[in-house]
C-alpha cells in the first residue's frame, strides 16, 4: 500500500530526512518510532506534501506521491490527525465533522457523521459545542472522526495520545483498533510505546533522519538493545 524508498526531505538549507526507506501492506498498523527530533514529524509531512520531498519516492496505492500537491494527495486516499489536533475552535463539533466530509473514492459505506457518531457516541452528546471548549479527550475522538469523514484508505496519527489520561489513551487505541478492522490501514507516531506494542503490527524506528530498525512488535518486545539505544525505553 505504502512504499517510500530513500527519501530526503530538507527545510531549507538543513537536510532531515537521509533516505528513509519503509513500506506496509493494506490493513496494518504501522508504527513510527524514535526519539525527539530524529524526523517523524517530517516523514509524515512528506507523505502528504505538506513538506515536499527533495528526493526520493513515496508511492500509495500505485501512485506517486512526490511532487504532487498536498490536497491532491488527500484526495488519494490519505487523512491526516495532525499533532495537536488542530480543531477550529469557533466552529461546532459537528461542523468541525462536516467541514472535511468527502468521499472521493466513492467507498461504498462511506463515513458519515451518523456513523462517526456511532463510533464515537460521546461525540454526539457534544454535537453543539463549540470546538475550543471540548476536553482534550473529545477534541482528539472529534480529530480523529473528521480524518475519517475524508474516508480515507491510510490514517495517519500524529501523536494521538499526547496529553491525554491513560484512561482516555486507551479508547483512542481501542478506536484504533476498531479502524483497523473496517480495513483502513493506519500509521502511528506516539511515545507510548507499551500501547502502540499491543496493537501494532509492524514498527519502524527511526534515528537522525534514517530508519535504524524494523519489526513486528513481539520482535520489538524482545529486543532489549534496539529500544534500549535507540528508544531509551
Ligand atoms: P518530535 O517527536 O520532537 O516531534 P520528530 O521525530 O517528529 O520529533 P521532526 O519534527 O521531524 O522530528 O524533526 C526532524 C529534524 O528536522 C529536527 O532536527 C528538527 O529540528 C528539524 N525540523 C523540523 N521542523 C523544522 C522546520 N519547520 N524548520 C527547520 N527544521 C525543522
Amino acid at each position: 500500500m505504502l512504499k517510500i524508498s530513500d527519501l530526503t526531505t530538507h527545510y531549507g538549507s538543513s537536510q532531515a530526512l537521509f533516505g528513509v526507506d519503509m513500506e506496509f501492506q493494506t490493513g496494518e498498523i504501522v508504527t513510527l518510532l524514535g526519539r525527539n527530533g530524529m524526523g517523524k514529524t517530517t516523514t509524515i509531512n512528506s507523505i502528504i506534501g505538506i513538506v515536499p520531498p527533495s528526493g526520493g519516492s513515496i508511492v500509495f496505492d500505485g501512485e506517486e506521491l512526490v511532487g504532487r500537491e498536498s490536497y491532491k494527495i488527500a484526495n488519494l486516499g490519505i487523512g491526516l490527525v495532525p499533532e495537536g489536533r488542530q480543531i477550529f475552535p469557533n466552529l461546532s463539533l459537528r461542523e468541525n465533522l462536516v467541514a472535511t466530509a468527502s468521499n472521493h473514492l466513492n467507498a461504498l459505506d462511506p463515513w458519515t457523521l451518523d456513523k462517526v457518531y456511532n463510533f464515537f457516541p460521546a461525540l454526539k452528546e457534544r454535537e453543539t459545542s463549540m470546538g475550543n471548549i471540548l476536553s482534550g479527550g473529545e477534541q482528539q475522538m472529534l480529530a480523529i472522526g473528521r480524518a475519517l469523514m475524508t474516508n480515507p484508505k491510510l490514517l495517519i496519527l500524529d501523536e494521538a495520545t499526547e496529553g491525554l489520561a491513560p484512561i482516555i489513551r486507551q479508547n483512542i487505541w481501542s478506536a484504533i483498533n476498531r479502524i483497523k478492522d473496517t480495513g483502513i490501514s493506519i500509521l502511528v507516531v506516539d511515545k507510548n510505546l507499551k500501547d502502540l506494542l499491543k496493537i501494532a503490527d509492524q514498527n519502524f524506528i527511526m534515528q537522525r533522519g534514517k530508519i535504524v530498525w524494523q519489526g513486528s512488535s513481539s520482535e520489538l518486545k524482545v529486543d532489549e538493545k534496539a529500544r534500549e539505544q535507540y528508544l531509551g525505553v
